[in-house]
C-alpha cells in the first residue's frame, strides 16, 4: 500500500502538473466545473474495489449491504432534488445514460427528432458518427439563423416532416432557455416520447432558475459534472417510474453497462446532497448573473453574440466580426492561462476543427469565486489579448493579469 508518488511517480506528476495547471488558469469550458472534496474523497474510496451488478436489494454479488446505502441515497437524493419518482444513478456519462434511454423506447431504425450538432445540439442526439446516428433513423431541428433561437413553430414543421418515435430536447451550445412544455406539446402532437437531456443546465434546473423538464418530459437524463458540480458520471430521471423504470433500468444494466461504479455513485450523492443545500441555489444564481456580466462586458467591447447574449451559464461568442476563428481563440487564450474551447456557431462557414466561435461558461470560475467585476476584467483580458495577439510582451502581460486573478482565489 505504498503512496502513489512512489508507487507510480509519472501518474503522480501528470497530477500534480494538472492540478498546477487548474491553479494557474481560469477555467471557463461551460461543460466544466469544480468538484467538492468531498466528492472527490467518496470517489476514491474503496466502493472502487466492489462488484454491484444489478440494483439495491438485487444484486448478483454478495456483499453489497453497504453499497447498496450508497446507492439508495443516490436515488432519493436524485429524486427529492429535481422531484422526480424515478432516478437511475449508474450511467456511466451522459452518453451511456442518453444510449440507455434509446435502447429502452426504441427499436433500431426508428426515428429521433434532435437539435443538430451545428446549432448547439450533442453528438448523442443523432449525428451519423454517434450510435445514435448509427442504429436510428435521424432528422435535425435547429436555431434561426436571424436570432440564433430555437422557434418551436420550426420544430413543429420539423416533427410534422419526419414524424419521429423520440423527440430529444436540450443542447450543449445555446445559451437562452428551453421551453419543455412547447416541446412537449409538440412531442405529444405526433405522438412521440419527449426525452430532455438537461446536461448542461441541471444545476440550474435544481436551482429553480431554469423550468424543469421533469413534469414535461417522458425522461430526463443529465451528466452530473457540470452545472451540477458532481464527479464525471449520468443520470436518468423520470416522473413516470411505472411506465418506464423497469424499461430503463434494464437498458442501463445489463443492457449497456457491466457493474456499475460505486465510487462514482458514493460521489453522485455527495454531489446531489450538496446541491440539496441552500447555498447551492445562491451558487447557481452567481453562476447565471457571472455570465450575464461577463456578456454585457463582451457586448461593450464589440464582441458578437449568438442570440446577443445568454439566459443561462453559457455564452456563444461569434468571432467573425474580430477577423479570428475558434481555433485561434483556443490557441491564443491557452496561451494566456484562460481555457475556452472552440464551437461552431449556427450556419458557420468554418469547419468544425476550425469554427467562428468559442463557448465560454462561469460554472468552474464562479465555483472558484469570482464576482462580476472580475467578469468584467476577463472580458477586458480577452479582448486586449485578440487586439494584441501579435505582440509576446502584450499576450504575457495578459497572461500576467490572469495569473494575479488566479492568486485572488486560490483553488483547493
Ligand atoms: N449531453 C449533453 C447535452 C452534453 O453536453 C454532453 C457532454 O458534453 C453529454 C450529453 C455527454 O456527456 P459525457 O461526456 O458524460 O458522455
Amino acid at each position: 500500500l505504498r503512496p502513489l508518488s512512489e508507487a507510480d511517480p509519472e501518474i503522480a506528476r501528470a497530477i500534480e502538473l494538472e492540478t498546477q495547471r487548474q491553479r494557474r488558469t481560469l477555467e471557463l469550458i461551460a461543460s466544466e466545473n469544480v468538484a467538492s472534496c468531498a466528492v472527490m474523497e467518496a470517489q476514491s474510496s474503496v466502493l472502487t474495489n466492489k462488484y454491484a451488478e444489478g440494483y439495491p436489494g438485487r444484486r448478483y454479488y454478495g456483499g453489497c449491504e453497504f453499497v447498496d446505502i450508497a446507492e439508495n441515497l443516490a436515488i432519493s437524493r436524485a429524486k427529492e432534488l429535481f422531484g422526480a419518482d424515478y432516478a437511475n444513478v449508474q450511467p456511466h456519462s451522459g452518453a451511456q445514460a442518453n444510449t440507455s434511454v434509446y435502447f429502452a423506447l426504441l427499436k433500431p431504425g426508428d426515428t429521433i427528432l434532435g437539435m443538430d450538432l451545428a446549432h448547439g445540439g450533442h453528438l448523442t442526439h443523432g449525428s451519423p458518427i454517434n450510435i445514435s446516428g448509427a442504429y436510428f433513423k435521424i432528422a435535425f431541428y435547429g436555431v434561426e439563423q436571424e436570432t440564433g433561437l430555437i422557434n418551436y413553430e420550426n420544430v413543429f414543421g420539423a416533427a410534422m416532416k419526419a414524424k419521429p418515435k423520440l423527440i430529444m430536447a436540450g443542447a450543449s451550445a445555446y445559451p437562452r432557455k428551453i421551453d419543455f412544455y412547447k416541446m412537449k406539446e409538440i412531442a405529444e402532437e405526433v405522438g412521440a416520447y419527449l426525452v430532455v437531456d438537461m446536461a448542461h443546465i441541471a444545476g440550474l434546473v435544481a436551482a429553480g432558475l431554469h423550468m424543469s423538464p421533469v413534469p414535461h418530459a417522458d425522461v430526463v437524463t443529465t451528466t452530473t459534472h457540470k452545472t451540477l458540480r458532481g464527479p464525471r458520471g449520468g443520470l436518468i430521471l423520470s416522473k413516470y417510474g411505472d411506465k418506464y423504470g423497469v424499461k430503463i433500468n434494464r437498458a442501463v444494466f445489463p443492457g449497456i453497462q457491466g457493474g456499475p461504479l460505486m465510487h462514482i455513485i458514493a460521489a453522485k450523492a455527495v454531489a446531489l446532497k450538496e446541491a440539496l443545500e441552500p447555498g447551492f441555489k445562491e451558487y447557481q444564481q452567481r453562476v447565471v448573473s457571472n455570465a450575464k456580466a461577463l456578456a454585457a462586458a463582451l457586448l461593450e467591447r464589440g464582441f458578437d453574440l449568438v442570440s446577443g447574449g445568454t439566459d443561462n451559464h453559457m455564452i456563444l461568442v461569434d468571432l467573425r466580426s474580430k477577423n479570428i476563428t475558434g481555433k485561434e481563440v483556443q490557441e491564443l487564450f491557452d496561451k494566456v492561462g484562460v481555457t475556452v474551447n472552440k464551437n461552431a456557431i449556427p450556419y458557420d462557414p468554418q469547419p468544425p476543427n476550425i469554427a467562428s466561435g468559442i463557448r465560454i461558461g462561469t460554472p468552474a470560475v464562479t465555483t472558484r469565486g469570482l464576482q462580476e467585476e472580475d467578469m468584467r476584467q476577463i472580458a477586458e483580458i480577452m479582448d486586449y489579448a485578440i487586439d494584441n495577439r501579435d505582440s509576446r510582451a502584450k499576450v504575457a502581460k495578459a497572461q500576467a493579469q490572469v495569473a494575479a486573478l488566479c492568486e485572488k482565489y486560490p483553488l483547493y
